[in-house]
């Protein structure tokens, strides 16, 4: 019942805020983290209505996977290690953290054996420490035009996951920054890259994270409580 309200509230905050900033509310996708969360939390959320759950650990999301039996979408949205690329194929209709070549690669490589094309979104390193993960800013496009030169994959846009500020607003620049980034590489018009998806806000942020022109909010707690 909580878990409905959580979603309820979510919900209402991610339309009023694309009423209030003149955005379609449909133009935003609410994944729901549900890392460390048990498959009876995903499966109560589907019923809510929930669609799409966002994934760190590829050996949770396969276990997860075999129990949630609704017809929902998952996103990888954590470290990936290029090892362990072959057991998503098939799995997840959107990887969030893709941030060196080598992975890409291989999710190429894979994807390709399937006969199917891979959809990407490109992390980004944004603010210095918080997370180690993501490509530098500096050499986003280089890493965007080798990426694109791969077979079996689609570049969907980018993904960041910004340092951690109390105050919402603080956060703002960074994700100005991804939303910048974006459209300097959709100007390129590189065949394969369509800009068309911004990953970025989380449950304390999401609200400035759209204002500013996330296409998929990435929200754990605020939806399912602490993480066990
Ligand atoms: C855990 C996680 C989230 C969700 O964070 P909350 O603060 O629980 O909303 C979003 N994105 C990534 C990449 C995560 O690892």
């Amino acid at each position: 019942m909580e878990l409905q309200a959580n979603l309820d509230a979510i919900r209402q905050r991610i339309i009023a805020t694309c009423n209030d900033c003149g955005r379609e509310p449909a133009s935003v996708r609410l994944v729901a983290v549900s890392k460390l969360q048990p498959a009876a939390a995903v499966i109560e959320a589907a019923s809510a209505g929930q669609q799409v759950f966002g994934e760190n650990y590829v050996q949770e999301l396969l276990a997860k996977q075999e129990e949630v039996s609704a017809p929902v979408e998952w996103h990888f949205i954590g470290a990936l290690q290029s090892n362990k690329v072959k057991y998503l194929q098939g799995k997840v209709g959107l990887i969030h953290s893709v941030d060196r070549l080598s992975l890409a690669q291989e999710i190429s490589r894979q994807w390709g054996k399937a006969g199917e094309v891979a959809e990407i979104l490109i992390e980004v390193h944004l603010g210095d420490e918080t997370s180690k993960a993501g490509v530098a800013v500096a050499e986003v496009e280089t890493l965007v035009r080798q990426i694109a030169e791969l077979p079996n994959l689609r570049i969907r846009g980018l993904m960041a996951l910004p340092p951690y500020c109390e105050n919402p607003e603080e956060v703002r620049p960074y994700f100005r920054q991804l939303r910048q980034l974006a459209q300097q590489l959709a100007a390129l018009k590189l065949p394969g890259v369509s800009m068309d998806e911004l990953s970025m806000g989380m449950s304390h942020d999401f609200a400035v994270a759209i204002e500013e022109g996330a296409t998929l909010v990435r929200v754990g707690t605020a939806i399912f409580g602490a993480r066990s």
